[in-house]
C-alpha cells in the first residue's frame, strides 16, 4: 500500500501523485487545523529536478516522521495511519503544503 499520497505535483519527490522521497518529515508543532501542518521535505522541481530521478529508483516512500504532537494519529513522532494525504496548490515553499489527514486531538 502507498504510504504517502500527495497532490503537490511540482515537488521533486512526486510522481503520479505518490511520494518517492527517502523519508518525509511532516511538521507543525502546535497545529489546530490542516493548514497549520506542512511537509518539510518539499523540494521545488524548478530547483531540484535531478533529485527526482535518483529517488524514484528506491520506490515509494515508506518512511514518515511527524512532529505534529496535537494530531490524534501522532505517537512519539511517528504517524499511526497506514497512509496519509498531503495537498497543496501552486506551492513555492514547503509551508504552503498541508497534511490533510491531520485530526486535532487536544
Ligand atoms: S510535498 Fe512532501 S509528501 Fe509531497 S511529494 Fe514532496 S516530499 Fe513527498
Ligand atoms: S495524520 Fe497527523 S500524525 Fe500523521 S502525518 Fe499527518 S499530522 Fe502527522
Amino acid at each position: 500500500m502507498v504510504k504517502i499520497n500527495c497532490q503537490v505535483t511540482n515537488c521533486s519527490h512526486n510522481k503520479s501523485s505518490i511520494c518517492y522521497a527517502n523519508c518525509v518529515d511532516i511538521v507543525g508543532s502546535s497545529a489546530k487545523k490542516n493548514d497549520d501542518t506542512c511537509c518539510g521535505s518539499f523540494l521545488n522541481k524548478i530547483h531540484y529536478s535531478e533529485l527526482t530521478n535518483n529517488t524514484l529508483r528506491l520506490g515509494a516512500c515508506d518512511c514518515l516522521k511527524c512532529t505534529v504532537e496535537t494530531c490524534a494519529f501522532n505517537n512519539n513522532h511517528l504517524c499511526t495511519l497506514d497512509n496519509i494525504q498531503v495537498n497543496g496548490e501552486n506551492v513555492e515553499y514547503h509551508t504552503q503544503t498541508d497534511c490533510d489527514s491531520f485530526k486535532f486531538s487536544r
